[in-house]
């Protein structure tokens, strides 16, 4: 039986929580495909930070790059923002990403149909809505250097070399071609010499996918469209601190943030985590929403194990149990049969992921 090491961080606040679903799951699916899957706990973010003072642990570390692939849930909470920036718990995540390697951070924002009710905008603006956003994660302004804290004057400094944005186009135009071969490339070309230069690079890029549509929109622009007409969209291209922001933006087209997985992929192990913080609100009331966590765990079966018949089960059961009625609290009191704990949706989502 094959069998796959997945590395598995928490993380803080309701990252346990649904972190638990998730494994339930995979779990569920595992034993009726014929796979076996061993998990690894590892620390990150605050709950590293109580433990070994740190937020980004050396055997953190060492420990995901001996995986196939790793789920990661959320970190942060109001516990740790007053440490300095480089001890707090979003350090140990950028942290992290960088020394996976992983530049390239897939998001998917779409509209299930079951859903249409949940968002705040119309439906007839939103139904069929189905937009990957590819957003450069590992360079950019949260990592370029010069950066400055001072009383007096602060700064912070975008910088994009060409081999990270053409590696990250390459990434996108490969996903267009998997799909409606349309892709929009965000930047803030009218102010920023980077954007110009990342705008240049992105077209030469394109020459080797002649099947590909590319056009170019102002991220100020970007926003407005996402929600006026976010139907338009196939792929989005971005670098990092665009892409957080539209990410965010498109995810509040499905109705929840609940709802929507990334991944985070490059030159080796992928990282996997729902697009959601740790939600220090609702943490330990066992009310959130798993399904960006589950899907999450779909996508690490897609893209990183190959196993995507596993993946569909995991799809087709969140449809389903969305189709039935099943909602949690996040998603509003529409036709619901009941509003469902966290625990709840997982178990429903792993028997319907299972059959
Ligand atoms: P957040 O995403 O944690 O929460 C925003 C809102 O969405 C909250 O009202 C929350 O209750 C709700 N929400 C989020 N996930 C939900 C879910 N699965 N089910 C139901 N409701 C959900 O963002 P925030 O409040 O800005 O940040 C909280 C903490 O998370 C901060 O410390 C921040 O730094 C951290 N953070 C971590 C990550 C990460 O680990 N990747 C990402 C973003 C924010």
């Amino acid at each position: 039986m094959k069998s796959y090491k997945i590395g598995v961080i928490k993380g803080d606040g309701i990252g346990p929580e649904i972190i638990d679903e998730a494994i339930k799951v995979l779990d569920a699916v595992s034993v009726t495909q014929g796979f076996n899957l061993k998990y690894e706990e590892m620390l990150l973010g605050g709950s590293a930070i109580d433990e070994t003072g740190v937020p980004l642990p050396d055997e953190t570390i060492q420990g995901v790059k001996k995986c196939d692939a790793v789920l990661f849930g959320a970190i942060g909470g109001p516990k740790w923002d007053n440490l300095e920036r480089h001890l707090r718990p979003e350090s140990g995540l950028l942290g992290l990403r960088k020394e996976m390697g992983t530049f390239a951070n897939l998001r998917p924002a779409m509209v299930y149909d079951e859903l249409v009710n949940a968002s705040s905008l119309k439906p007839a603006v939103i139904q069929g809505v189905d937009i990957m956003v590819v957003r450069e994660l590992t360079g950019g302004i949260y990592f370029g250097q010069p950066r400055e804290y001072d009383a007096n004057k602060s700064y912070n400094t975008m910088v994009y070399t060409r081999e990270e944005v053409v590696r990250i186009a390459v990434v996108a135009f490969d996903i267009a071609m998997q799909r409606d071969k349309r892709i929009c490339s965000v930047d803030k070309a009218n102010v920023l010499e980077v954007s110009q230069f990342w705008r240049e690079i992105v077209e030469e890029v394109a020459k080797d996918y002649p099947e590909v549509e590319l056009t170019h929109m102002y991220v100020d622009n970007a926003a407005m469209q996402l929600i006026r007409d976010p139907k338009q969209f196939d792929v989005i291209l971005t670098g990092n601190i665009f892409g957080d922001i539209l990410s965010d933006a498109a995810s509040m087209l499905s109705g929840s943030i609940g709802l929507l997985p990334s991944a985070s992929t490059g030159k080796g192990v992928g990282l996997f985590e729902p697009i959601h913080g740790s939600a220090p609100d609702i943490a330990g009331q066992g009310i959130a929403n798993p399904l960006a966590t589950i899907s999450s765990a779909s996508m690490l079966l897609r893209y990183a194990l190959g196993e995507a018949t596993a993946a569909d089960k995991i799809d087709n059961a969140i449809k389903k149990a969305l189709s039935e009625g099943y909602r949690t609290g996040d998603l509003g009191d529409y036709d619901t049969k009941e509003i469902m704990t966290c625990s709840e949706m997982g178990d429903i989502v792993a028997d319907y992921a299972s059959r």
